[in-house]
C-alpha cells in the first residue's frame, strides 16, 4: 500500500528584534509554543542570554548576535516581523540616548528636549515610519502602544519602578517613592500583553491600539502593596521626581476589548507574586 503523503502545513518564520529583552524573550516563547519558528535578535546592549537560554539546542529557534540597526540579511522568507529591540527604561534610555532613537509608537503631548525625549520621539517617529511604508509600499503592518508591563525577566537594575521596589522591599532597604507619590501607573502582567500582542498581528488592523492594563493606583499605594506582598520590614522614603514624569497614565483598551477580545487577566496580586518570586532568587 501507498502510504498517503500529506503535505505538512507551511509553519510561519517570525523575526524578533530584541529577542534576549524582557518583552522580546517571552513573545519568543509564546511564537515556539504556538508552532513558529522564531529568528531572534539581539546585541546585549539591555538583553540578556539567561532569558533565552532555555531556547538552546531547540530547532525552532535561531540566534543572531546582532545589532538591530545594521542591515540584517536573513537566506529564509519571513512571516512576522516583531520589533522589540530599544533601550526602554529610563536608565537605559538616559544612558543609550542615541541606540533609543535609532530603533523605536502617539499622539502623545511631550517634551522632545527633556530627558525622555529620545525615547518618546523615537515612539512617534517609528509609528510615521511604519504607516509610511504601509502606505507607500502596501506592506501589512501592526502598531501596539504597550503600556507599563512587569514580570520575572525583568532586569533588577533598570531603574523602573516594579524592579527598584520589589529588590527594595527584598533587601528590608527603602522603597523610594519620587515626588509625592500621588502620580498613576496601571500594570499589565507580561503574559497578558503578549497574547494581546500576538492578537493584534494576526488580527487584520494596521491602525494603533493600546495593549495595558487600566487598573490604574498611586505609586505611593503601589509601593505598600509591594511592602506587603514581599512581607518586608521596608519603609518608604521620599525622592525628588524627575523632569517630565507622567502624572498620569492609564489605557484606555476599548479598540482592543472589541477588535482583538482582549483584556487582560492576570490580578496584580498574582502577577506581583510571580515576579517576587523571580526577584527572590537573584537579590
Ligand atoms: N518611580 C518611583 N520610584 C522609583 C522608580 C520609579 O516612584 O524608584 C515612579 C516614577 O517616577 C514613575 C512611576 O514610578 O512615576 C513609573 O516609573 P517607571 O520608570 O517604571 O515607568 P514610566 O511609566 O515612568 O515610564
Amino acid at each position: 500500500m501507498i502510504p498517503k503523503i500529506r503535505r505538512s502545513p507551511h509553519q510561519p518564520t517570525s523575526v524578533v528584534t530584541g529577542a534576549a529583552g524582557f518583552l522580546g524573550s517571552h513573545l519568543t516563547d509564546l511564537l515556539v509554543s504556538r508552532g513558529h519558528k522564531v529568528i531572534g535578535i539581539d546585541n546585549f546592549v539591555t538583553g540578556a542570554v539567561d532569558n533565552i537560554s532555555h531556547l538552546g539546542g531547540n530547532p525552532d529557534f535561531k540566534f543572531i548576535q546582532q545589532d538591530v540597526t545594521e542591515f540584517l540579511f536573513l537566506d529564509a522568507p519571513v512571516d512576522y516581523v516583531w520589533h522589540f529591540a530599544s533601550p526602554a527604561s529610563p536608565i537605559d534610555y538616559a544612558e543609550l540616548p542615541i541606540q533609543t532613537l535609532k530603533v523605536e509608537d502617539y499622539w502623545g503631548n511631550v517634551n522632545p528636549i527633556g530627558p525622555r525625549g529620545c525615547y518618546d520621539e523615537a515612539k512617534r517617529f517609528a509609528e510615521a515610519l511604519v504607516m509610511a511604508y504601509h502606505n507607500e509600499h502596501a506592506m501589512q503592518t501592526r502598531i501596539v502602544r504597550i503600556f507599563n508591563t512587569y514580570g520575572p525577566r525583568m532586569r533588577l537594575n533598570d531603574g523602573r519602578v516594579v524592579p527598584a521596589f520589589i529588590s527594595q522591599a527584598l533587601k528590608n532597604k527603602p522603597l523610594t517613592v519620587f515626588g509625592k507619590g500621588k502620580q498613576t501607573r496601571s500594570f499589565c502582567f507580561v503574559s497578558d500583553l503578549i497574547e494581546g500582542i500576538y492578537r493584534l498581528m494576526m488580527s487584520s488592523y494596521d491602525l494603533p491600539v493600546n495593549i495595558g492594563n487600566p487598573v490604574e493606583m498611586t505609586m505611593l499605594e503601589f509601593a505598600r502593596q509591594i511592602i506587603r506582598a514581599t512581607g518586608s520590614g521596608s519603609k518608604i522614603t521620599f525622592k525628588p521626581l524627575p523632569q517630565d514624569d507622567p502624572k498620569q497614565r492609564r489605557p484606555d483598551i476599548g479598540r482592543a476589548r472589541k477588535l482583538l477580545g482582549w483584556e487582560p487577566k492576570v490580578p496584580l496580586s498574582e502577577g506581583l507574586q510571580k515576579t517576587i518570586e523571580y526577584f527572590r532568587g537573584r537579590v
